[in-house]
């Protein structure tokens, strides 16, 4: 199965780029302001967020992990519990939460292991490695 993980590969390419996540962190859509820009100040139309430290990234990849999906949608569920998000109480935050998880992992299955990727939007793209 195909994750995103954070990576700092290809960091600069763009102006903008940030990556506060440690390499190899799962990364996941966080929530994004309403009227921001891809390239606007706060960043979150471009960046995901890192599953543990709750930073975030302009750059991430695909790894091939032999865990299994139910085993990543619970870890992933339970970063939004440490997150402080109140998933347990809230059905319909519960459903978001869920759905973007399900929705990272259908489009990972897009790329190939080690492709290096940034998010335009909702749209996720492979970047190039420079040599
Ligand atoms: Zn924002």
């Amino acid at each position: 199965m195909n994750i995103f993980v954070s990576t700092k590969e290809t960091q600069g390419h763009r102006k903008n780029d940030f990556c506060f996540v440690p390499d190899n962190e799962p990364v996941l859509f966080g929530f994004a302001c309403d009227c921001e820009s891809v390239d606007g100040k706060c960043g979150c139309k471009r960046s995901l967020v890192g599953v543990y430290c709750h930073t975030a990234t302009t750059t991430f990849k695909i790894v091939n992990t032999p865990m299994s999906k139910r085993d990543y949608v619970e870890r992933m569920i339970q970063s939004s519990r440490d997150a402080g998000w109140p998933i347990d109480k809230n059905k319909e935050l519960y459903s978001v939460v869920y759905e973007d998880i399900q929705e990272i992992l259908s489009i990972a299955e897009f790329f190939n292991d080690g492709d290096i990727l940034e998010r335009r939007g909702r749209k996720i793209q492979t970047r190039q490695r420079r040599s």
